[in-house]
C-alpha cells in the first residue's frame, strides 16, 4: 500500500485531495493545524482504517513514523484577506514549511509535489500566462508575502531537484472553486453567494472590468493527481481557460442564486491583478489533461453546497476588523 502525506488536510483543496488518495486505494497522512482549515471537511475520514492525522504546523520541524511514497504540500493561507491577517505565517509556511518536507522528503525518498500558484505571475504583463513568464510581482504589496512566499517555495523546491535529485513536482493552481471552501473567505466566489444567501448587496470591487478563470475543483485534483505520476518537474499550469470579468461573474451569480439585491461597487484593493488566464498547453501535452466542467454546472454544485450550511456558519464574520479591505 502506498503512503501519502497531505498538508493542509483539512483546507479546500488538502481534503478533497486526502478523498481521492483514500479512493485510490492509499495509506494517506493528513497535517493541518486548523488555522485556516476545517475539520470538518475530513471528518467523514476519520473512521477509514488508511486515514490518520496530525494537529501540527509544518513551518517546525516535522516527524512522520514509517515510510512515505509522496508528500502533497497543500498547507497555505489562500484568500487575500487570509493572507493580509496572518502574513507571517502565510510567508513561513511555503518557506520554512516548504523546506522542512523538502527535507522529509529526502529522508524518506520520497516525492514531493507542491501548491504553486497564478500570484507567481503577480498582474500579468502577458496574457494567457504560460510557465515560461516569470510575472510581475510587487514584493512589499499586499500579496507580496503570498507572492513571494510561493516563488521562494518554487526556487526551492527545484533546487533540491537539482541538488539532490529529489523527484519534485511544482503545480502553479489558477482560481478554483467548490464545495468546501470557506464561505466567509473573502474569495469573489463565495462572498458573491454568501451575499446573495444573506440578502445582502453583491460587491464588485473596482469596475468589474479585471477578470478570472475559474476552473471546477474535481478538474483541478484530476490535473494534481497526473502531474504528481507523472515525470515533469518544472512547474505546471492547472486551470481552466474560460476567462470571465468579474462584472459578468457577478451577473452569472445573480442568475443562479435568483437574488433580489443590487450589485454595488466599491475599491479595487491594492495589487489586485487586472486580468488572470492559464495557458494549458503543457498540461495538455503532457498529462492528457484538460478540465472538462463548465462553469454553469460546477457553479450549481458549490450553490447548492452553500445552501445547504447552518444560519450560523452563513452569519460568521471572518473579518470584522478587516473592513479597510472591503471598502
Ligand atoms: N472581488 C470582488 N468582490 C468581492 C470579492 C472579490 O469584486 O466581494 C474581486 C477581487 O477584487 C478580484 C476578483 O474578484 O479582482 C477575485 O478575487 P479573489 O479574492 O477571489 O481572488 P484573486 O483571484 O484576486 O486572488
Amino acid at each position: 500500500m502506498k503512503s501519502v502525506l497531505i498538508t493542509g488536510a483539512a483546507g479546500f483543496l488538502g481534503s478533497h485531495l486526502c478523498d481521492r488518495f483514500i479512493n485510490e486505494g492509499y495509506r494517506v497522512i493528513g497535517m493541518d493545524n486548523l488555522i485556516t482549515g476545517d475539520l470538518k471537511n475530513i471528518e467523514h475520514l476519520f473512521a477509514h482504517e488508511s486515514f490518520s492525522f496530525y494537529n501540527h504546523d509544518v513551518s517546525s520541524f516535522i516527524h512522520v513514523p514509517g515510510k512515505l511514497d509522496y508528500i502533497l504540500h497543500f498547507a497555505s493561507p489562500a484568500s487575500p484577506i487570509d493572507y493580509l491577517k496572518i502574513p507571517i505565517q502565510t510567508l513561513k509556511v511555503s518557506s520554512l514549511g516548504t523546506h522542512n518536507l523538502l527535507g522529509l522528503a529526502r529522508v524518506k525518498k520520497a516525492r514531493i509535489l507542491v501548491a504553486s500558484t497564478s500570484e507567481v505571475y503577480g498582474n500579468p504583463l502577458e496574457h494567457p500566462q504560460t510557465e515560461e513568464y516569470w510575472g510581475n510581482v510587487n514584493p512589499v504589496g499586499p500579496r507580496g508575502v503570498y507572492d513571494e512566499a510561493k516563488r521562494f517555495q518554487e526556487a526551492m523546491t527545484i533546487a533540491y531537484n537539482r541538488i539532490h535529485n529529489l523527484e519534485t513536482r511544482i503545480v502553479r493552481i489558477f482560481n478554483t472553486y467548490g464545495p468546501r471552501m470557506r464561505l466567509n473567505d473573502g474569495r469573489v466566489l463565495p462572498a458573491f453567494i454568501g451575499q446573495a444567501l444573506r440578502g445582502e448587496d453583491i460587491t464588485i470591487f473596482g469596475d468589474g472590468s479585471q477578470t478570472r478563470s475559474f476552473c471546477f475543483m474535481d478538474d483541478l485534483i484530476e490535473g494534481i493527481y497526473r502531474l504528481l505520476l507523472s515525470d515533469y518537474s518544472l512547474p505546471m499550469n492547472i486551470g481552466n481557460p474560460d476567462e470571465i470579468s468579474i462584472k459578468d461573474f457577478a451577473e452569472e451569480i445573480i442568475k443562479l442564486t435568483g437574488t433580489n439585491q443590487k450589485v454595488v461597487f466599491k475599491d479595487l484593493p491594492e495589487g489586485d491583478p487586472e486580468k488572470r488566464r492559464p495557458d494549458i498547453s503543457k498540461a495538455k501535452e503532457v498529462l492528457g489533461w484538460e478540465p472538462k466542467v463548465q462553469r454553469s454546472e460546477g457553479l450549481k454544485i458549490t450553490y447548492d453546497y452553500f445552501k445547504q450550511l447552518s444560519e450560523e456558519e452563513l452569519r460568521k464574520n471572518e473579518h470584522k476588523n478587516f473592513d479597510a479591505y472591503f471598502r
